[in-house]
């Protein structure tokens, strides 16, 4: 039985100043992974983050409602970390979710007008306090001291030669996380000026990362040249409800401080954006966040995505953006469109609700069938089983009832209500089911055994026929950029044929919609492979040095040595 440690509250601790025997090895990190009563069978690890330079405004409330809006990316623990301007930095975080970690009292104790936060959702690394974020370091000697705070989202290919590097030069950490690594490298960097400091830091990580990240004037937020995880652009106004009209547009051209790439495009957006290089009283404030449903929740409005490789600081001297690292082959995460994302988000220019209705029109055009009624297993293949049955015309009803308070426990149903498994969390209605030819919608299956599960139930039910619709391709292959999705071994899909995994299911037909069909729904037509990441469908990696990752990771567990490893 999986026993998870009772959140437990602790103090604020000073970071940099951890011990090597603080490290937790991977073996030890595990003992807490997984959960009969885990929320899905579907790739896991995601985290969110957010961060917002307010003068005037309360940052650790705004985060802590942002936060909120994210909590679907991560929910085994929450941070903030807040300073007003030229301040300290106050950091909170502990597991646990956005509700549980914070009360008001904790919001009051971390008031300022900067703030940046993180939830993270980690189940193969441990879930420790220690691996919470925001990560804060504090280096350097009394007159040239630098303080920050940082939340990550992501994961680094090289994090254990960065680590290697840092151990030899005498930086020590508190925790496994790769995200402590990169606040360690900015944070020990000479360079006079942060953003100098992370202009030269960014290029030595690879992989995938967006971070923000504070100092007691402002907050920054970066992304890797790959835009393989998400991060939005939002702007703030307090004299308009959050909705700052044309008026606002002040930028100016010097705003854009622009090293490499795209300097006439950057240079053109912020002549557009609302008060770029305002100030304090303003009125015009910016923010950060991994989707623009955090936005939505404060009242903010969402301008545009931070590009792949630009560095945007928000300071209360206004928004300054730079292109710190050139071009590089874009990689935006496909699956964020199908999966991670909250549907009511926007990435790339498309209303993920409105994508995902798309994918189950194409569905049906893919894999037509003889059938009575359209289900969706809820919450996942909602808007997907909406398209395809408005493509089809074949009625919808709510074929299963999903008890919304189940999520992660903490208790473990034991071995006699074990065998009612998913019933905990779904409950199939016969009235509607029994005698009807089913279509059944979800948005992906990773070890299947969820799905396997769904069919049982809906067969004991009186279901005549079940016809599985899934809105991805099938999840062959490992996400080495962030996203925990079992082993090859353990995925269903991974050397077998569409019919055998039907079979293992025990359904009456299968269909994955096709990677052409979920860039077409994605608006990305033909060219879309070209500046996006499909590696765990097609097993292409985009990034140089994936497979060397993968020979790093396979030497840890082994061995026993405690690297780190948990992704953001
Ligand atoms: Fe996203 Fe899959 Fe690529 Fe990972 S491997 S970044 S989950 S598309």
């Amino acid at each position: 039985m999986a026993v998870r440690p009772t959140p437990v509250r602790r103090a604020v601790r000073p970071s940099g100043q951890g011990h090597p025997e603080g490290v937790l090895p991977l073996q030890q990190s595990r003992l807490d992974a997984g959960s009969s009563l885990s929320e899905r069978d579907g790739p896991r690890d995601e985290c969110g983050v957010f961060g917002i330079c307010a003068p005037g405004h309360e940052g650790s409330r705004l985060s802590y409602f942002a936060l909120y809006a994210l909590q679907h990316r991560g929910q085994e623990s929450a941070g903030i970390a807040a300073a007003d301007l030229g301040g300290q930095i106050v950091t909170r975080r502990e597991l646990g979710l956005v509700s549980q970690v914070f009360g008001e009292h904790d919001l009051r104790t971390l008031a300022g007008d900067l703030a940046i936060g993180h939830v993270r959702y980690s189940t193969t690394g441990s879930n420790a306090w220690e691996n919470s974020q925001p990560v804060q370091r504090s280096e350097g000697t009394h007159g040239s001291r630098r303080e920050l705070a940082l939340a990550h989202n992501g994961n680094l290919i090289n994090a254990v030669q960065l680590h290697n590097e840092l151990l030899e030069r005498g930086v020590t950490f508190s925790s496994t996380s790769d995200s402590e690594i990169i606040a360690a490298l900015i944070a020990t960097h000479p360079a006079e000026r942060i953003e100098d400091a992370i202009a030269e830091v960014l290029p030595r990580l690879r992989g995938a990362f967006s971070i923000v990240a504070m100092t007691k004037d402002r907050v920054l937020a970066f992304r890797d040249p790959h835009g393989l995880r998400p991060l939005a652009l939002g702007v703030l106004d307090s004299h308009n409800g959050g909705r700052p009209g044309v008026g606002h547009a002040s930028g100016s051209d010097d705003t854009a401080e622009t090293v490499a790439g795209n300097a006439g495009e950057l240079s053109a957006r912020k002549r557009a954006e609302p008060g770029a290089g305002e100030g304090v009283g303003s009125g015009v404030h910016y923010c950060v966040a991994s989707e623009s449903c955090a936005f939505d929740i404060i009242g903010a409005r969402h301008l545009r995505d931070v590009e792949p490789g630009e560095l945007v600081t928000l300071g209360p001297d206004g928004l300054h953006s730079r292109i710190v690292l050139p071009d590089a082959r874009r990689a935006f995460c496909v699956f964020e469109y199908i999966y991670f994302a909250r549907p009511d988000s926007r990435m790339n220019g498309q209303a993920l609700q409105v994508a995902r209705g798309r994918m189950g029109e194409i569905l049906w055009r893919e894999a037509p069938v003889e059938a009575d009624l359209v289900i969706a297993v809820p919450d996942s293949g909602n808007a997907a089983a909406r398209g395809l049955a408005r493509a089809s015309g074949i009625p919808q009803d709510d074929g299963f009832v999903k008890n919304r308070y189940v999520a992660r426990t903490f208790i473990q149903p034991g071995q006699e209500l074990r065998k009612h498994g998913l019933r905990l969390k779904f409950n199939p209605l016969p009235e509607v089911i029994a005698g009807r030819r089913l279509v059944v919608v979800d948005d992906s299956i990773v070890r299947g055994n969820t799905t396997r599960q769904i069919v049982q139930m809906l067969r004991d039910a009186g279901a005549r026929e079940v016809h599985m619709r899934i809105s991805a391709p099938p999840i062959k292959h490992p996400c080495h950029y962030g996203i925990d999705m079992s082993t090859r071994e353990e995925m269903i899909a991974h050397g077998r044929t569409t019919e055998e995994v039907a079979a293992e299911l025990g359904c009456d037909s299968l269909h994955y919609l096709s990677l052409a069909g979920v860039y077409e729904a994605v608006g990305a037509g033909a060219g879309g492979r070209q500046s996006h990441c499909d590696a765990c469908f097609s097993g292409e990696y985009p990034l140089d040095g994936t497979g060397e990752a993968n020979g790093k990771y396979a030497l840890e567990e082994p061995a026993g040595i405690p690297l780190p490893l948990v992704q953001a």
